[in-house]
C-alpha cells in the first residue's frame, strides 16, 4: 500500500519567527507514521526549520522549494542570488518541489530544465516532488492530458528509477483561487498517469509510486479527495499556511 504523504509549501511566505512558531505548532501533529508529513519552507527559513524540527518533530521532513542549476549541472558558480542543491541538502532538506506551475509560467522554467534537476536531485538522493499541471485554456480546450502527460514523459527523461520520485498533479486553474478539481475529475487524471508510468516503468513502479493532488485543498475538501483510489496525498499551499487547518487537512 501507498503510505500517504501531506506536503505543505510555503512558497514566499512567513518570516523567520513565523516560519518556526508554525513549525513548533506543527511538530505536535502525529500520524503515529501511517502518513508522510513535508514542509517546503524558504530557502531563509529552511536551516533554523529543519533543526527545530529535527529535535521535535523528526517525522516531519524538509523540502526545499526549488534549487538552480548552473551550466552543465553545475552545483556551484558565479550566479547571483541563486541557491544550489548541495546548500538545501546541508540545510535539511531531504526532498525538492520541481517543476512548480509558479516556477514554469512566473520564472519560465521548461520541462528540460526541470529534468537536469529531477535527474541531479535523485542522483543526490532526495525525494523529487515533480509537479505537472494544465491551464485553464487547456482544459478549456480539453487538452489536459496530453499537456500533463508530455510534460511528464519530458521531465522524467532519462530518469530510470522512479523510487526518490512523487508526483504531484496540480491544475493550474485550482491553485490559489479556491477552485478544486472534483475528487473524481482529479482522480481520472491521477490514473491517467499512472498508466503513463505503468507504460513506461511497469506494473510495480505504477502501483509504487505516490501521486499527490495539489489546488486549493483544503480542510473541507481533503477527505473526498484521499477516498479515490489514485489520490496518494496533497501538496497544499495557502492552507497550509494556517496550523490549524494544515492539522486539519493531515488528519483528515
Ligand atoms: C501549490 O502552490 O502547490 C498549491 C497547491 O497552492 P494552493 O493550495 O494555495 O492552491
Amino acid at each position: 500500500m501507498r503510505k500517504p504523504l501531506i506536503a505543505a509549501n510555503w512558497k514566499m511566505f512567513l518570516n523567520l519567527k513565523e516560519a518556526l512558531s508554525l513549525a513548533a505548532s506543527l511538530s505536535k501533529v502525529n500520524t503515529d507514521g501511517e502518513k508522510d508529513i513535508f514542509i517546503a519552507p524558504s530557502f531563509t527559513n529552511m536551516a533554523v526549520v529543519a533543526e527545530e524540527l529535527k529535535k521535535s518533530a523528526p517525522h516531519i521532513s524538509v523540502a526545499a522549494q526549488n534549487f538552480y542549476l548552473g551550466a552543465d549541472d553545475a552545483s556551484s558558480g558565479a550566479y547571483t542570488g541563486e541557491v544550489s542543491l548541495p546548500m538545501i541538502k546541508s540545510a535539511g532538506a531531504t526532498a525538492v518541489i520541481l517543476g512548480h506551475s509558479e516556477r514554469r509560467n512566473i520564472f519560465g522554467e521548461d520541462d528540460a530544465f526541470i529534468n537536469r534537476k529531477v535527474k541531479c536531485a535523485i542522483a543526490e538522493g532526495l525525494t523529487a516532488i515533480l509537479c505537472v499541471g494544465e491551464l485553464l485554456a487547456e482544459r478549456e480546450a480539453s487538452v489536459q492530458n496530453e499537456v500533463v502527460l508530455a510534460q511528464l514523459g519530458k521531465s522524467l527523461a532519462q530518469v530510470a528509477d522512479l523510487t526518490n520520485v512523487v508526483i504531484a498533479y496540480e491544475p493550474v486553474w485550482a491553485i490559489g483561487t479556491g477552485k478544486t478539481a472534483t475528487p473524481a475529475g482529479a482522480d481520472e487524471m491521477h490514473n491517467a498517469i499512472r498508466t503513463f508510468i505503468g507504460r513506461y516503468y511497469g506494473k510495480s513502479a505504477s502501483n509504487e509510486i505516490r501521486i499527490l493532488y495539489g489546488g486549493s485543498v483544503k480542510p473541507d475538501n481533503i477527505k473526498a479527495l484521499m477516498q479515490q483510489g489514485n489520490i496518494d496525498g496533497a501538496l497544499v499551499g495557502g492552507a497550509s499556511l494556517n496550523a490549524e487547518q494544515f492539522e486539519k487537512i493531515i488528519n483528515y
